[in-house]
């Protein structure tokens, strides 16, 4: 169910049979010449409409916004504070609990390191006074991990790659334009830099040459498949 779509009087008729929220968190940023800014709302939504087909379940408004550190100097990237992130989300997420709901999955379609850190750390200062909650929170890159391994596609394909651009291939084909190529990035050890662009230009961190339509239906519906089953498990909980 998209929350988007549904009226204030289904909203409520809903709520009898529908105990968790999926809130969809992307990012505004640089995906190299060949993917949308928005790819990582894009594939995490998407994939978020495939699990709400399977099970019952509310799709929260997705926020089109996230941290991006890496590629921040790119033209297009967005990038959101940290701290703004983590107070927006805290508010989004006491009027869901306003409204009656219990259990969250903020579910992040950008992997970022920081970012992620922000979204836990937002799911740890709820839960300190909301004890009842239950969250899950977990970024696309850490749950296609397993999938990935089974479509032999290497671990250090990270962002606007193989698996990236396969999943935009398969949900928005119209959007991917020419001028892919296999790109790393190699930043200073432990250095945190001002000019990253100087070390990562391209936004491109594995091999999108290698993406495919029907690679990207197979993620796509196996990762549909793990978050049914992690819905289904916090649901059983007592
Ligand atoms: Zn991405």
């Amino acid at each position: 169910m998209l929350m988007e779509e549904i009226t204030s009087k289904e909203f409520e008729e809903i709520k009898k049979e529908i105990k968790t929220v999926i809130i969809p968190v992307g990012s505004i940023e640089a995906h190299g010449p060949h993917l949308p800014l928005a790819t990582d709302l894009y594939t995490i939504y998407e994939v978020c409409k495939l699990v709400a087909n399977k099970i019952k379940v509310l799709i929260a408004p997705p926020l089109y916004y996230g941290l991006c550190r890496s590629t921040k100097p790119l033209p297009g990237t967005l990038s959101i504070k940290g701290e703004i992130l983590k107070t927006f989300l805290l508010n989004v997420l006491s009027e869901f609990y306003r409204q009656g709901f219990k259990n969250f999955f903020i579910l992040s379609g950008h992997a970022g390191g920081t970012h992620k850190a922000y979204l836990i750390d937002t799911a740890e200062t709820f839960i300190e006074t909301h004890r009842e909650t239950k969250f899950f929170v977990a970024d696309i890159y850490q749950l296609l991990k397993p999938i990935l391994e089974e479509l032999k596609i290497p671990e250090k394909d990270s962002h606007a790659g193989e698996w990236e651009a396969s999943l935009i291939l398969y949900f928005k084909p119209e959007l991917v334009k020419e001028g892919a190529f296999e790109d790393y990035p190699n930043f200073p050890k432990f250095r945190v830099v001002a000019e990253k662009e100087k070390y990562w230009s391209s936004g491109i961190w594995g091999n999108p040459l290698k993406a495919t339509k029907e690679k990207g239906k197979i993620l796509a519906e196996k990762l549909a498949q793990i978050l049914v089953k992690e819905i289904e498990l916090i649901e059983k909980e007592k």
